[in-house]
């Protein structure tokens, strides 16, 4: 299949492949999406394969706005169009009952499903152009970092989907924060693009599902069923070091081997002159460390390094969404600088 690039205004090209059955990756203010008509299992299916996805990992239906709500989810609570009001078009996706006009395959057979409206207006555009709920993973081959440009795209689904809609780099470059809104008090599933503390202000106290913090053992379910899933993983294995940042600069350089990458602040990236580095962006700039954060992995693979060694933000605001793909990326291979090497600081 020849995949075609189309431009953020060719949405009523893209919203007849959408009608027509077919694949296409949108982008948003998130990461690129890759997209088929949520309604149609068959379309869905085609997400699956073409991502060498999970058939358990459920995908999030993209739509126009609150008013859709009703159209897919039963029992829709006050909060959620509360939540709906303060954040959307924006990076919140909301797990709500499902309706049965959504099909099995895209809820991975869960009995609720994640709703969000991006805040993008190509894509935007094309849901309203094709009036369609628009079922959408990381654009992504499944397991690897998520995308942030057309070119990202491209390198994972070229010649596998109908089009790729080129709408620029993504502004926030972290998925959207999942919060499940079936239980009380909500359980963030997933940390995202919308900072937790902005989420508190509207719903009070939210539950932190364990997935978000640790590797799960065996045998145990998270709630978003993509948390157990190995991602954001580039080839070579990832350490993350977190805790104060000179004290994990310094525990860095100490245990580094010759031959291998760091994902450093801007501010420490002198001190890995010798090594292969990707800077995250200032220590003091969550906002431009997401946006950085899956390049910087991506990165890598480009690369020959042997292993891979990451500073980390500290998990107040957009650094709580950062800190989780690091770890991820890192299979929760996580070393505290701080307490490790106390006599560093
Ligand atoms: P991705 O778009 O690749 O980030 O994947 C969507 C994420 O949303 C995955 O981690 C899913 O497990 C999660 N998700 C989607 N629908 C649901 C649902 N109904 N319940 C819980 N998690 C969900
Ligand atoms: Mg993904």
């Amino acid at each position: 299949m020849k995949t075609k690039l189309l431009r953020a205004a060719d949405s009523a090209a893209a919203a007849e492949i959408l009608r027509a059955g077919g694949l296409v990756a949108i982008p948003t203010e998130t990461v690129y999406g890759l997209g088929a008509n949520g309604l149609d299992a068959a379309a869905v299916e085609k997400i699956f394969a073409a991502k060498g996805r999970p058939q358990d990992n459920p995908l999030i239906l993209h739509v126009k706005d609150a008013s859709w709500l009703a159209r897919y989810c039963e029992d829709v609570p006050p909060l959620a169009y509360a939540l709906a009001e303060r954040f959307w078009p924006g990076p919140l996706t909301m797990i709500l009952r499902r309706r049965e006009i959504v099909p099995d395959v895209t809820t991975g057979g869960l009995d609720t499903v994640g709703v969000r409206c991006p805040a993008h207006p190509a894509t935007l555009a094309i849901i309203a152009a094709a009036d369609l709920p628009v079922a959408a993973p990381s654009a992504n081959t499944s397991g690897r970092p998520s995308c942030t440009t057309a070119a990202d795209v491209m390198e994972d689904m070229d010649g596998k989907i109908e089009a790729v809609v080129d709408g620029g780099p993504c502004r926030v470059g972290v998925e959207s924060t999942i919060l499940d809104l079936t239980v009380q008090p909500p359980r963030l599933l997933r940390p995202g693009g919308l900072p937790l503390e902005e989420l508190e202000q509207v719903c009070g106290a939210v539950e932190i599902d364990k997935a978000v913090v640790a590797l799960l053992k065996p045998g145990e379910h998270p709630k978003a069923p993509g948390m157990k899933y190995r991602h954001y993983a580039p080839k070579a294995p990832v350490t993350v070091v977190t805790g104060d940042a000179d004290c994990a600069a310094e525990y860095i350089l100490d245990h580094i081997a010759p031959g291998g990458g760091v994902i450093c602040f801007d501010e420490f990236a002198p001190l890995f002159a010798h090594y292969t580095v990707e800077r995250l962006g200032s220590v003091f700039d969550k906002a431009e460390q997401a946006r950085r954060v899956f390049d910087a992995l991506r990165f890598f693979d480009h690369t020959g390094v042997s292993e891979i060694w990451a500073q980390c933000p500290d998990e107040t605001g957009l650094g709580r969404a950062v800190a989780n793909r690091l770890k991820k990326a890192a299979g929760f291979h996580v070393i505290d600088a701080d307490r490790r090497d106390e006599k560093l600081c």
